[in-house]
């Protein structure tokens, strides 16, 4: 469709505004022209290694600024990117490289025993590490002058919380209305700098690429979150927005002591999952201007925000919709739920996914009338703020209440002898379910200390009727808790 197309992303960047600073990676910055001039020649090499325009091309890869230029690279040729989680195991890659059905897997030096394996196990596929790619005589690459909002962009799996991860299908319309939405939110102004310490292999690092060409605007590329060279880039860089999930911004209040942000910095938004309320409450009183968000891989990044003059009166609440989008709450028959009354949060918007690559079944039934159901739970109050429960998938019904684990979760973790808590169901022949929970402890804490102390703050049915202490929690390459396992965990006792 004609009025679907635009011209190429970092192509036409490098045309508006070539002398900008695109990107910081360690020592070095490039200009969007600079960036545009790399990535055409990596254009050429993966072109040369055998890659065609609508093939679908795995990445497995770290972040750093070359992966910037592939995954520009594979813009520039029209080539579908399934962008791979560099954390999961062999065995997990082989599923999700079978599952999309990839013709050929670009990925780091360093992964070499990884590719091995994934050569015994995948005939057909073709692997190349960008070091060999980087070698190889470009040819004169095919660029698409002209990208189709409905073209799909990249394919990026979920976490796999709740079941099998699911490749996302994530449209160029998809990054485009992420980014705007964004920046009709946010705002954009010219001194904008973006701090990328998440990974670019997810939608939360990838969506900070996509609105620095997009806005033309510089970000700073770390290679993993460190919290000392994050409060010295904000400074040194001048960064104004950051994007991070709850233990990452944990870490930087507590280095940051009695020191402030610079006045520069303007937003830290925080997404991925729940955010605890003492951490919110320490982030007002260090004048941390936190943006609470929500949003998941098929909403292509956030798509409810609150801004922060919201922080304390709407404490704990992740926002309105962005501009372009919108949420209802819907109950077990998909009709409308009153405020404050909770129910399943169904999201629609230009910046959400089309579907599930290779599943027809489960987009059909994620999808009803153009709304997709999130699986969350959540409630909206009278004014229009969301507020995030748990996930559907995870709902404990005890005696015909609802128990969300989260709330239970976040008070045993304000318990200081409390590293790390989970908490899932079982059965009960009175109650139908009851709430038990998993704990690692930092310190010695008994299991009445703990009912004790969740007497004082929950509602008595809320309170785990059996507590069992262990090492680790269950966690995926996300780091996001695995209640399913625990489930298993229990009925294996
Ligand atoms: P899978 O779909 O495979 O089970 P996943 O849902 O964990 O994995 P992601 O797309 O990475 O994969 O995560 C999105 C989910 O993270 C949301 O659906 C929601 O459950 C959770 N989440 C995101 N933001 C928030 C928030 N502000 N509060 C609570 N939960 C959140
Ligand atoms: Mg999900």
């Amino acid at each position: 469709m004609q009025n679907e197309t635009m011209p190429n992303f970092l192509k036409n960047r490098a045309f508006l505004t070539p002398e900008r600073t695109a990107v910081y990676f360690k020592e070095q910055t490039l200009t969007f022209k600079e960036l545009y001039d790399r990535t055409h020649e990596t254009a050429g090499q993966i072109q040369a290694f055998g890659v065609q325009q609508d093939q679908f091309v795995g990445v497995l890869l770290k972040n750093h600024l070359d992966t910037v230029v592939i995954l520009f690279a594979l813009q520039l040729l029209g080539v579908k990117a399934v962008i791979l989680n560099n954390r999961l195991s062999p065995a997990e890659l082989v599923w999700q490289l079978n599952d999309s059905k990839v013709a050929s897997l670009i990925l780091e030096d360093s992964f070499a025993e990884i590719e091995q394996e994934i050569n015994q196990q995948t005939a057909s596929l073709k692997t190349i590490t960008k070091e060999r790619l980087f070698q190889m005589e470009a040819a004169m690459p095919a660029i698409k002058d002209e990208i189709c909002l409905s073209q799909i962009c990249t394919i990026m799996y979920t976490s796999g919380t709740t079941g099998n991860p699911k490749g996302v299908m994530q449209t160029y319309g998809n990054h485009w209305w992420s980014s705007v939405g964004s920046a009709l939110n946010l705002g954009y102004t010219k001194s904008d700098c973006w701090l990328c310490s998440v990974p670019l292999f997810h939608i939360s690092g990838f969506s900070i690429l996509m609105r620095s060409v997009i806005y033309g605007m510089p970000f700073v590329l770390h290679e993993r979150f460190d919290v000392e060279r994050t409060i010295a880039d904000i400074s040194r860089k001048k960064v104004t927005i950051m994007s991070v999930v709850g233990t990452m911004l944990s870490r930087i209040v507590e280095k940051l002591e009695d020191r402030r942000l610079p006045e520069h910095f303007r937003c830290m938004l925080l997404g991925g999952g729940p955010a605890p309320l003492p951490l919110l409450q320490a982030c007002v009183k260090k004048d941390i201007p936190v943006f609470q968000s929500y949003g998941m891989t098929e909403s292509s990044s956030q798509i409810v925000t609150l801004s922060p003059e919201y922080s304390l009166t709407k404490l704990g609440s992740a926002g309105k919709p962005l501009f372009p989008a919108q949420l209802k709450i819907v109950d077990e028959n998909g009709l409308p739920a009153k405020a404050s009354e909770a129910g399943e949060i169904i999201v629609k918007g230009p910046n959400v996914t089309p579907g599930y690559l290779n599943r027809q079944e489960a987009t059909e039934e994620k999808f009803h009338a153009g709304w997709f159901s999130t699986g969350d739970i959540g409630y909206v109050d009278e004014e229009g703020f969301l507020y995030v429960l748990d996930r559907r998938s995870d709902l404990i019904i005890s005696g015909g209440e609802n128990i969300y684990p989260a709330e239970i979760e976040a008070t045993l973790l304000a318990h200081p002898a409390v590293a790390d808590a989970g908490v899932t169901g079982i059965a009960d022949a009175k109650w139908g379910q009851v709430p038990i929970a998993f704990i690692v402890k930092n310190n010695t804490v008994s299991e009445d200390e703990l009912q004790q102390f969740c007497l004082e703050k929950l509602a008595k049915y809320k309170v785990p009727k059996a507590f069992y202490f262990i090492e680790m929690l269950p966690r995926n390459a996300a780091k996001k808790l695995l209640r399913r396992q625990l489930r298993e965990w229990v009925a294996d006792k």
